[in-house]
């Protein structure tokens, strides 16, 4: 047992079986031993590798998104770009480089990130350094650490690592999964069958048959409403991309990745990358009542090919080697292509009413 399963151990002999979001969230967030309190994930030698990662076309088609929306917002003079998540900031770096010459726009531009790992956050400082990022430790609405500017938001990857709650018909009802210890090791239980929960799952899934789980998010449900609440205050947009689905089937989606490989979602804690698929639909309600429109979601291939991203590829092959343009031929399959990233991941954009034409969707 390493020492988050210790404490998690203790926790649960205490006040009993923990709720999955309870679970998720201390292993991804114990301040010492969560996974992502500790190193670098990313990469090649890490256990994921994101779409910014696989090459600079991803990060070049958001900067584009970036500044068509400044632009519609009548290129203000000083506005906020927040990135939640930024990894190791290479999305955010791509993007600025394909924009340097749009005029008044790096001028104007505050940069913010939101990010908990320490590691990252050097690897941020350094890249970016240019732009001297402020850091913001938690997202609120009524957050006064970000000034009442414009505000432009990207998320990639971030919505899928936040916590979920799981609800699993049994034949009995409606129940939560439960995370509990059994000699030594985590394992799922059911909560007592609970009426009051049929107000949390969707009208068509209450009747489904035993052993249907529905997955719900409160995390990114707060999360959207104060992204949304704050564009509607000040202005601006937020880019949300992540693998997800329109709306759940049924079907729990909770996954551990450690090493580029699936492991036990309760087998280390803090030792894998625990994710969920996000659910666009609700993501998108979620936004609407917060008074702001959306677009999406579309697929990340139908996003990234409304956006240029084939101009851009054969752009950059006229100065490549046979070797480079293949490997930019695999790069573009791999994000666009269907049965790769091209419909699994999806774009969400979150806009102001005044925002009448979005790029990409
Ligand atoms: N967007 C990057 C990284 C994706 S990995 C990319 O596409 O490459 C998820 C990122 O979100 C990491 O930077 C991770 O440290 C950060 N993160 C995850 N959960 C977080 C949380 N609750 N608060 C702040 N940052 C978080």
């Amino acid at each position: 047992m390493n020492k988050l399963s210790a404490i998690l151990r203790a926790h649960i002999e205490k006040t009993g079986p923990m709720p999955v979001a309870d679970y998720m969230c201390l292993a991804l967030q114990h301040p010492e031993y969560g996974y992502y309190r500790q190193g670098d994930p990313l990469g090649q030698g890490g256990d994921f590798i994101t779409a910014p990662e696989i090459s600079q076309m991803f990060g070049e088609m958001i900067g584009l998104w970036c500044a068509d929306i400044w632009r519609q917002m009548g290129s203000p003079e000083q506005f906020v770009l927040l990135e939640m998540g930024p990894g190791r900031g290479t999305l955010m770096q791509d993007a600025l480089r394909a924009i340097a010459k749009i005029s008044g726009f790096h001028q104007a531009l505050q940069l913010y990130f939101l990010e908990s790992s320490e590691t990252l956050r050097e690897m941020q400082k350094e890249k970016l350094a240019a732009y001297n990022p402020q850091y913001i430790d938690t997202f609120s609405a009524a957050n006064a650490s970000l000034p009442p500017f414009p505000t432009i938001i990207i998320a990639n990857e971030f919505f899928d690592a936040l916590p979920i709650r799981q609800f699993e018909k049994s034949f009995q009802g409606w129940c939560e999964r439960l995370v509990t210890i059994e000699k030594d090791a985590f394992v799922f239980t059911l909560s007592k069958p609970d009426d009051a929960l049929l107000l949390l799952i969707p009208e068509a899934m209450r009747d489904a048959n035993p052993g249907t789980v529905f997955e719900l998010s409160p995390a990114s449900i707060n999360l959207t409403r104060d992204l949304a609440k704050h564009i509607a205050q000040n202005g601006g947009a937020a880019l949300i991309v992540d693998y997800g689905c329109a709306a759940p089937d049924g079907k729990p989606t909770l996954q551990a990745v450690a090493d580029h490989r699936y492991a036990n979602v309760l087998g280390n804690p803090g030792e894998a990358d625990l994710t969920a698929l996000v659910d666009f639909g609700m993501l998108q309600r979620a936004a609407v009542t917060e008074g702001t429109g959306t677009y999406g979601p579309v697929g990340q291939g139908e996003f990234l090919k409304a956006l240029g991203i084939d101009l851009r590829a054969d752009q950059l092959k006229l100065r490549a080697t046979a070797q480079q343009a293949s490997a930019i031929d695999s790069a573009l399959r791999r994000l666009t292509h269907p049965a790769q990233m091209g419909v699994l991941f999806k774009a969400l954009a979150i806009t102001t009413s005044d925002i009448t034409e979005c790029a990409g969707f």
